[in-house]
């Protein structure tokens, strides 16, 4: 059975570490690449990856489909009010609107996804629903609220107050200037940043999940970048962008500025790299170094990041800045951060 205090301990002793505390940046581990056969396993981006991984675990612990794994997972920080990037009081659109972009992906190629969805807790599971219920792959705006209320979701409000406060903040100088690196609070104690107006600029949870008969799903969910312009639809919800999954190779998913990951295909792009043989590590780098080389300029001031994981369950990731942190959980590591490499 999962014994949650075993993995932790025999994390902390793998990593060299005296303890794990989730508040201290003690446990960011520099990046190490898994070689040997490696799942079930789950890894995700950000901090908060750590508490989706857990519940995401929960499935896949217990023998459960990689599908499910990522759809559960997700959950925690789609219904998470503190967090302001991903579901549930997360920042809205420059009007005011709260509207949520996620996808998921399958095994056997199956995928669905919703765009600018308003009102429902969680996309993800929207997303799911359009996969197995419909002809089709994404749904947007209110053909997919009118959807998701067929299929029995709930219409709720999903502005909270603190988001609602730092909207109105921002729209007295309503200047669209995502900041980056705001994601990772570790990150953020070690290279504190001054922040204009809000404390969270943009964030997705992308997740990959490989069980226990090695197939391959992935979910990524998001409330995109905050203030955009309302219908903006970013990376996250773009099967090949924001997540892509190939059961006989791997899977990979993105977080950071959108435009830059649509224009370049970007997970699509690591997985057929994976496919010629690059490991996860070195095919998110040949990504992020595609959008360096086009536009260099910009590349300079925003951050992408892109996760990837392999048939084998080794994984890797690359960004284009420093601060992109990743979280693993297998049954030998749990709750593990790791600091992804970059490429500043
Ligand atoms: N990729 C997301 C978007 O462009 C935001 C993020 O991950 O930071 O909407």
């Amino acid at each position: 059975m999962f014994n949650r205090r075993k993995f932790i301990k025999a994390s902390a002793l793998s990593a060299g570490l005296l303890a794990i505390d989730k508040n201290s940046i003690a446990n960011v581990i520099p990046h190490e690449e898994t070689k040997a056969e490696n799942f079930p396993i789950v890894i995700s981006t950000w901090d908060f990856g750590i508490a989706a991984n857990a519940d995401a675990w929960k499935v896949l612990s217990t023998g459960g489909r990689a599908l499910d794994a990522v759809e559960q997972g997700v959950w925690v920080p789609e219904a998470d009010e503190n967090n302001q990037s991903v579901g549930y009081g997360g920042l809205p659109d420059r009007d005011g609107h709260v509207t949520l972009d996620a996808c998921i992906m399958d095994e056997l190629g199956n995928c669905g996804a919703v765009l600018a969805l308003e009102h429902i807790k969680h996309p993800i599971s929207v997303a799911r629903k359009v996969m197995e219920k419909t002809p089709h792959v994404m749904l947007a705006g209110d053909g997919a609220l009118q959807f998701a209320l067929e299929q029995g979701f709930k219409k709720e409000n999903l502005l909270t107050p603190a988001s609602e406060k730092a909207w109105k903040e921002w729209l007295k100088t309503a200047k669209y200037a995502p900041v980056m690196n705001i994601e990772n609070k570790l990150y953020q104690k070690a290279a504190p940043q001054k922040l204009p107006g809000n404390q969270y600029n943009h964030d997705t949870i992308g997740m990959l999940a490989i069980d226990a008969k090695g197939n391959i799903s992935g979910a990524c969910t998001t409330s995109g970048m905050a203030y955009k312009l309302h219908g903006r639809i970013g990376d996250s919800p773009i099967i090949g962008a924001g997540l892509y999954v190939d059961n006989e190779v791997g899977g990979a998913t993105s977080t950071g500025v959108g435009e830059e990951v649509v224009r370049n295909v970007g997970s699509f792009l690591v997985v057929e790299l994976m496919r010629q043989g690059y490991t996860p590590e070195a095919a998110c780098k040949e990504a992020v170094m595609r959008i360096i080389k086009k536009k260099p300029e910009t590349a300079k001031n925003i951050q992408v990041g892109f996760l990837a994981i392999n048939k084998k369950g080794e994984y890797g990731a690359y960004a284009i800045q420093k601060g992109f942190s990743y979280a693993v959980c297998n049954a030998e590591k749990q709750d593990l951060l790791i600091k992804g490499k970059s490429y500043y």
